[in-house]
């Protein structure tokens, strides 16, 4: 099919100042600069303990998750710069990043009980810091970050939906995962964000999946919708839960979210405008 849409990808392999290689790619969508960064897994101990012990402001990224988190484990897989950027051409920016996502993991909420959760302390290493109560299914109801020059307004509008499900020619798309643990085997606790980029619009499934095996299933989803020439973003949030008893399908089943997810019944939804605040555009 050929495409009116002129080249407008780049990719690039960048290494940082320690080493770190990312891989980024980015499209051009009206006055929207659409990138994603893939890395590898953030390392479970300091990397370069002579410039963090320095404590100067530089620090590897191991360092600045244990400064900047209050949760005394991190999921068994995070990839601290598996970043997606949306960036208006008026400065205005969302972001979806692995470290304010699990900033919103509660440190402060009953674990749930579970027969695994002991077994699954135990398992964890460093056992003096497991006294420490926190929500280890890394539970996160993150919206995306976004800067000061958006607002949010309530809306009774809704996602077009039936325009998603048109078949059109992809432009860009890409599916990053954020986090991931498996729960010591007892299940899974994932964070992903997929980007879609189609002829006229953008759309962006940030979802939180959580299957703690024969016990609960929970998905936290914010979805971003931005039509061509308008000068706002949807963003519908939803949280769906359901004890594992209570779902009516094999266990089996339960493993892909994409199948298990329209089976949960709704626990909470709202709809939000983010508005571009384009005062700075001609
Ligand atoms: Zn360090």
């Amino acid at each position: 099919m050929a495409s009116h849409f002129p080249n407008l990808f780049t990719d690039d392999n960048n290494v940082d100042s320690k080493g770190y290689t990312t891989n980024s790619k980015s499209i051009e969508f009206g006055p929207w600069h659409i990138s994603y960064d893939v890395s590898c897994i953030l390392p479970s101990m300091c990397s370069t303990k002579v410039v963090c012990e320095r404590d100067d402001d530089q620090f590897c990224q191991f360092c600045i998750y244990c400064k900047e988190l209050s949760i005394p484990h991190f999921p068994d897989m995070v990839f601290p710069k598996n970043i997606l950027i949306l960036e208006h051409n008026s400065g205005a920016k969302i972001e979806f990043n692995p470290l304010d996502a699990l900033r919103r993991v509660s440190t402060r909420i009953e674990a749930i009980e579970v027969a695994c959760a002991e077994s699954w302390q135990e398992s964890r290493p460093d056992a003096e810091k497991q006294k420490k109560s926190f929500d280890w299914t890394f539970s996160t109801d993150y919206k995306g970050t976004l800067s000061s020059n958006i607002t949010v307004e309530e809306t009774d509008e809704t996602i077009n939906f039936d325009l998603l499900k048109k078949k059109e020619q992809i432009i860009f798309y890409h599916d990053l995962t954020l986090f991931e643990d498996e729960l010591h085997d007892h299940g899974i606790s994932k964070l992903s964000v997929k980007i879609r980029v189609m002829p006229t619009y953008w759309y962006v499934l940030l979802r939180y999946f959580l299957r703690v095996d024969d016990v609960l299933v929970r998905s936290i989803e914010t979805r971003m919708f931005h039509m061509l020439n308008t000068d706002y973003v949807m963003r519908e949030f939803t949280a769906k839960e359901a004890k594992a008893e209570d779902i009516n399908m094999p266990t089996i089943l339960m493993k892909e979210a994409d199948d298990v997810i329209p089976h949960l019944p709704l626990k909470e939804k709202h709809t939000d405008k983010l508005v571009v605040n384009s005062s700075n555009q001609n």
